[in-house]
């Protein structure tokens, strides 16, 4: 107990606090006091055994549930990615307050006949590649969003092969399907030429033709989407701890850090404890991304406003919740420390009060 610590320490002339960190030595003194016998665990074998040990834990078949569908738009740019959005986040929310922070990477469950699909738009697909090199594969489906007077382009290539190595299944939204003489089959054509023959044509891809701004094929693609998440069968364990990405995150004023995560497992409850990259904490409040209204929990597939980490997490990093707050320190300090420091050679040996008292 912290009490009879205290009063080892105190019996030592050592004036501390709960939140004081001893060192190695004093530790050892305590140890001896007390007649216990420290086990030195470094807090990258922390990490090793407990985030490890998380990321592989399997779940019962009994557990699982389905799950929504993540879906990420890909595409060269203008080619309407952010305005499909817009419009699917239009039909379901009566609060008008979707839009506004376009330049941010956007995260959103869109729900249709007790359905759910979680769209995630980022600015550009460097945000997606960046997630996916980090380790952190949020998407289920990419949908492939090309303008049909522009065609495929650069970008879009790059897209394809981002989505291909990502080794998701790919549907294609042939946007600005309204502008007047655009020609479908121009489109398909170029699809098939890489490798992507639409089904219409006895391939395997799905094209489906829309426009964002006069609203056609919208529901088409949200079936669609549906239908591909049907077969491929998204399923979670709601009933662990959760895990997932961070997708971004920033400092607000007197809010503090503001994360927006996606849960990809598990469900997140406020007052869970949480580490996060660098960054650790308890979950004092969460919103829905969309309303921002306070949710108390967060399942599957959900994307969430999290407030209580100490510090801004970057995106891609894969957060955990924990039991202990004082490991979360540990491997969020740690890891840290191994950013700012090139090569991190020593094992560090804080032992701080809350630990230690679970030694
Ligand atoms: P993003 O860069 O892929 O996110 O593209 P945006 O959604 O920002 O759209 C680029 C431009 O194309 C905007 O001016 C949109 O209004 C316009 N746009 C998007 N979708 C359509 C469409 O279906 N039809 C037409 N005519 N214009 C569209
Ligand atoms: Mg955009």
């Amino acid at each position: 107990p912290v009490a009879s610590v205290l009063k080892v320490l105190m019996g030592m002339q050592m004036m501390v606090n709960i939140n004081s960190e001893l060192d190695l030595e004093t530790a050892e003194m305590i140890a001896a006091e007390l007649d216990l016998t420290i086990e030195l665990k470094a807090a990258e074998t922390l990490e090793d055994e407990l985030i490890t040990e998380l990321e592989n834990q399997e779940d019962d078949p009994d557990s699982l549930v389905p799950r929504a569908p993540i879906v990420t738009f890909l595409g060269h740019v203008d080619h309407g990615k952010t305005s499909l959005l817009d419009y699917l986040i239009g039909i379901n929310v009566v609060s008008g307050e979707a839009g506004g922070i376009t330049q941010h990477i956007r995260a959103y469950e869109v729900e249709k006949d007790g359905r759910s699909v979680t769209f995630v738009d980022t600015p550009g697909h460097e945000a997606f590649t960046e997630m996916r090199a980090r380790g952190a594969n949020v998407t289920d489906i990419a949908v492939l969003v090309i303008a049909a007077d522009d065609g495929i382009m650069p970008q879009t290539e790059e897209a394809i092969s981002h989505a291909k190595a990502a080794d998701v299944p790919i549907v294609v939204a042939m946007n600005k399907i309204d502008v007047e003489g655009v020609d479908p089959n121009r489109v398909m054509t170029q699809l098939t030429e890489h490798q992507l023959t639409p089904s219409e044509w006895g391939g395997e891809v799905e094209v489906v033709q829309t426009s964002a701004t006069k609203g056609i094929g919208m529901d088409e693609l949200l079936e669609t989407l549906l239908t591909v998440a049907e077969l491929n069968e998204y399923t979670a364990n709601p009933n662990r701890e959760a895990l997932g990405v961070c997708l971004e995150s920033e400092q607000q004023g007197d809010r503090g850090v503001v994360a927006k995560l996606i849960v990809q497992n598990g469900t997140m409850r406020v007052g869970d404890i949480l580490v996060c990259g660098p960054a650790h904490g308890r979950v004092r409040a969460m919103t829905n991304t969309l309303t921002g209204k306070p949710v108390e929990e967060a399942g599957p597939s959900t994307p969430v406003n999290l407030i209580g980490l100490d510090t801004a997490p970057g995106a891609g990093d894969r957060f955990h919740v924990l039991s202990d707050i004082g490991q979360a320190r540990e491997i969020a300090g740690a890891r840290s420390y191994e950013s700012s420091r090139e090569n991190l050679s020593g094992i560090t040996t804080k032992v701080s009060f809350e630990n230690f008292q679970d030694m």
